[in-house]
C-alpha cells in the first residue's frame, strides 16, 4: 500500500449503501475498495477488498454512520486505520447539484445544507449522499472533503437542448431543465477517448454510451456536453435495468385516473418496476441474455426495445452534432455485450460506422477500438473510471484551496 497521505477515499452512498475506494488520484492505484449494503436491514454487512484478500461481515447497521464505522473498524482490523494515519481527502459522489454546483466543491456547512435543499430534486439519491458526508465529516474530522456531482458536466447544456417546453413560469419556479447524470463518467470516458485518439478534445464531435444499470447517453462537440438522455431526475431517456425511460407524460395521469394509482406507486412503477424489469421481469442484461437465449419472447421484446430506443438516440445526436467522430460505450453493458454494441451500430456503414466483428467480439478489457480499420467514424469501447475522475477531482480541489 502506497503511503495513506497519497490516498483519497471516494465514498458513493446510496439510499442502503455505501460503496467505496481508497486509491492515488495520480498513479490510479487502488489500495482498497468495498461496499456495505443493507444499510436499516438486520443483515446488513460488508465485502471489503484489499491486497487481493476479500474481507466480508455481518452485522446490523442502523444508519450510514454505522455503515462507515463498519468501513474503518474493517479498514483498521486488515491493519491500515484510516483515522489515525489519514487520508488526504475524500471525495463524495454527489448525485443532484440543482443550478447551484457545476463543479467539484471542497465541502462545508452550507454546501451540505444547499445539497440537503436539493433533494426535492433527487428524492432517492440527495438525502442518501448527505448521510454519506456527514457521516464522513463525524469520522474524518479535519480530512478535507469535497463533492463531485454527477449533473456538473452538463451543467452548461445549450438552452435548447435543455428546455422543457412547459410553462416557463412553473418551470423556472420549480427548478425544471435538464440536468443529465452520469456527467463523470461522461467526462472521464470522452477525455479518454481523445486521448486515445491522439486528438485534441475541442476537435472532436462524440457520442457516448454508457450502458449500466442506468444507462445515458450523451452528444459532446469540442469537450462540452451539447445534449444527454437523462433530464431533471435520472428517469428519461434510455431503457434501462429498472427505469423506463422516455414514455407519453400522459400516461401519468392516466395512470393516476384509470388505474388508480398514486403519485408514490407511480414514481415506484416507472422508476423500480419498468425498464428491462418492466417487460421481461429481470433487469440484470446477463439475465436478459439468458432468458432470450431460452427463447423467452418477453425478453427479446425488452431487447428489441432497448436497442430501438438507443438507435434513436444515435440518430438524433448524429444529426445534432452535424457527423461525428467517435462513438463510445462504457459501463457493465457497454462494456461487456458485444451484442448490443452491433446491434447498435448495425448498418450504419453509410454514415462512416462501421464495427468489426472480430474487435468487437475480442474478449479484451482494455480501452479498445472496434471499428473496422481506416473507418470514417472511430467506435470503442472505454471501461468508465468514475471513482477515479472523483479522486482526482477531490484532489485538485484540495491542493488549489492550499494554495490559497
Ligand atoms: P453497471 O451499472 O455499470 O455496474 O452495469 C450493470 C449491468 O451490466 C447489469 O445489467 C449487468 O448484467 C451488465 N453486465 C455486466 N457484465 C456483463 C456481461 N459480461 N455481459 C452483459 N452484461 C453485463
Amino acid at each position: 500500500m502506497s503511503g495513506a497521505d497519497d490516498l483519497v477515499l471516494v465514498i458513493n452512498s446510496g439510499s442502503s449503501s455505501i460503496k467505496y475506494q481508497l486509491l492515488d488520484p495520480e498513479s490510479s492505484f487502488v489500495a482498497a475498495s468495498g461496499m456495505v449494503d443493507r444499510i436499516g436491514e438486520k443483515n446488513a454487512g460488508i465485502e471489503h477488498h484489499i491486497e487481493g484478500t476479500t474481507v466480508e461481515r455481518h452485522v446490523p447497521l442502523a444508519d450510514h454512520t454505522a455503515g462507515l464505522r463498519l468501513v474503518f473498524e474493517t479498514f483498521a482490523e486488515t491493519g491500515h486505520d484510516l483515522a489515525s494515519q489519514g487520508v488526504h481527502a475524500v471525495g463524495h459522489r454527489v448525485v443532484h447539484g440543482g443550478e447551484v454546483f457545476y463543479r467539484p466543491t471542497l465541502i462545508d456547512d452550507s454546501v451540505v445544507e444547499a445539497i440537503s435543499n436539493l433533494s426535492s430534486l433527487a428524492p432517492l439519491h440527495n438525502p442518501a449522499n448527505v448521510a454519506g458526508i456527514e457521516s464522513a465529516r463525524k469520522l474524518l474530522p479535519g480530512v478535507p472533503q469535497v463533492a463531485v456531482f454527477d449533473t456538473a458536466f452538463f451543467h452548461g447544456l445549450p438552452d435548447a437542448a435543455k428546455t422543457y417546453a412547459i410553462d416557463a413560469k412553473v418551470a423556472a419556479a420549480q427548478g425544471i431543465r435538464k440536468y443529465g447524470f452520469h456527467g463523470t463518467s461522461h467526462e472521464y470516458v470522452s477525455g479518454r477517448v481523445a486521448q486515445l485518439l491522439e486528438r485534441d478534445p475541442a476537435d472532436l464531435n462524440q457520442i457516448v454510451f454508457h450502458l449500466g444499470n442506468g444507462a445515458s447517453a450523451s452528444a459532446i462537440r469540442g469537450g462540452h456536453p451539447v445534449d444527454t438522455t437523462m433530464g431533471l431526475t435520472p428517469l428519461e431517456g434510455l431503457v434501462m435495468g429498472t427505469r423506463s425511460g422516455d414514455l407519453d407524460p400522459g400516461i401519468v395521469p392516466h395512470l393516476m385516473r384509470s388505474a388508480h394509482l398514486d403519485i408514490d406507486q407511480v414514481d415506484e412503477l416507472l422508476n423500480r418496476n419498468s425498464g428491462l424489469k418492466g417487460l421481461s421481469g429481470v433487469n440484470d442484461f446477463r439475465e436478459l441474455q439468458g432468458l432470450i437465449d431460452e427463447g423467452d419472447a418477453a425478453a427479446k421484446l425488452a431487447y428489441d426495445v432497448y436497442i430501438h430506443r438507443l438507435r434513436r438516440y444515435l440518430g438524433a445526436y448524429l444529426i445534432g452534432l452535424g457527423g461525428v467522430d467517435a462513438i463510445t460505450f462504457t459501463a457493465g453493458v457497454g462494456e461487456n455485450s458485444p451484442q448490443v454494441r452491433a446491434d447498435a451500430l448495425a448498418e450504419l456503414s453509410r454514415f462512416g460506422i462501421t464495427v468489426d466483428p472480430a474487435l468487437n467480439n475480442a474478449k479484451d478489457r482494455a480501452a479498445r477500438h472496434i471499428s473496422v480499420p481506416g473507418a470514417e467514424v472511430a467506435v470503442l469501447v472505454v471501461p468508465t473510471n468514475e471513482e477515479l475522475a472523483i479522486a482526482r477531482a477531490a484532489h485538485e480541489v484540495v491542493v488549489a484551496a492550499a494554495q490559497l
